[in-house]
Parts: C-alpha cells; sequence; structure tokens
C-alpha cells in the first residue's frame, strides 16, 4: 500500500490509497483499498485515515470510518487509531496499520501488523521510519 493524509492552510482533508492488493488474489478480487471508509476516508470535521493490511477483515470493520467515529466520540488520533485497529484484531483477528490525520494537524501512524513504513511532512520537518515488530508503535 501506499497511503496519504493530508490538511491544507485552508483547513480540507484528504486521503488517499493505493495498493497491488494481497498475494495470489483470486482473480475479479476487490479489497478494501477502493471502498470508501475501509481503505481511507476524509471528513473535514472529524479528519483522514488512509489503511494498509488485511483487506477482507479491514471491510469487515469499515476501519478508516471507524477510527473517524472514535475521533468523533473525542479520542485522539492516536488513542481512535489503536482502538479501531484492536477491534478489528478482537473482532474478525485482523492486522494491519493506519496514518491519521486531525484538522488541528496532529497525526498518527499506528499498526498492529509486524511493520508499517510512514513518513510525515509538517511545515518544513520531516519525520519518517520503519517500525518493525512492535504492536501500537508511538510517534516520534
Ligand atoms: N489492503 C490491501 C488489500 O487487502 C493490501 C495492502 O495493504 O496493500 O488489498
Amino acid at each position: 500500500t501506499v497511503g496519504a493524509v493530508a490538511v491544507d492552510t485552508e483547513g480540507n482533508i484528504a486521503c488517499a490509497t493505493s495498493t497491488g492488493g494481497m498475494l495470489n488474489k483470486m482473480v475479479g478480487r476487490v479489497g478494501d483499498t477502493p471502498c470508501i471508509g475501509s481503505g481511507g476516508y476524509a471528513d473535514n470535521n472529524i479528519g483522514a485515515v488512509s489503511t494498509t493490511g488485511h483487506g477482507e477483515t479491514i471491510m469487515k470493520v469499515t476501519l478508516a470510518r471507524l477510527i473517524l467515529f472514535n475521533m468523533e466520540k473525542g479520542q485522539s488520533v492516536e488513542a481512535a487509531s489503536d482502538s479501531g485497529l484492536a477491534l478489528m484484531k478482537s473482532r474478525v483477528d485482523g492486522l494491519g496499520g493506519v496514518i491519521t490525520v486531525d484538522p488541528q494537524g496532529h497525526w498518527a501512524a499506528r499498526f498492529s501488523s509486524l511493520q508499517m513504513a510512514w513518513a510525515a511532512a509538517q511545515s518544513d520537518t520531516l519525520h519518517y521510519g520503519l517500525y518493525t515488530g512492535e504492536h501500537f508503535t508511538q510517534n516520534i
């Protein structure tokens, strides 16, 4: 997956997600990535999420929208992302990763999969990393 979430200077929020799908996927499979609410979701009033991971389980919990529901209920980007990933694990035994941003530009890169690479640009600062073997790692 290559995913992105962004907030512009006027407060417009967007997400984008691209994937080659799963290895050895069935012919004709439609994964989570093109499904709004699963592979990504953006709402100027709440934030944006882009997801990666096991598409069949991501779709069962509509992971991106689920995380934004958590944020609507008052959770931070980190807590909303972690609780969305935890629900996906407990309900349907799914693993994945997400990048999440809120309208103020707070962001999180969180995952329950074994690793996830991410990068973040804020003004003139670039953060990036590849986290391996840790679940629900902290932001830098
Ligand atoms: N979510 C994608 C899929 O299931 C796989 C990926 O993370 O790229 O198709």
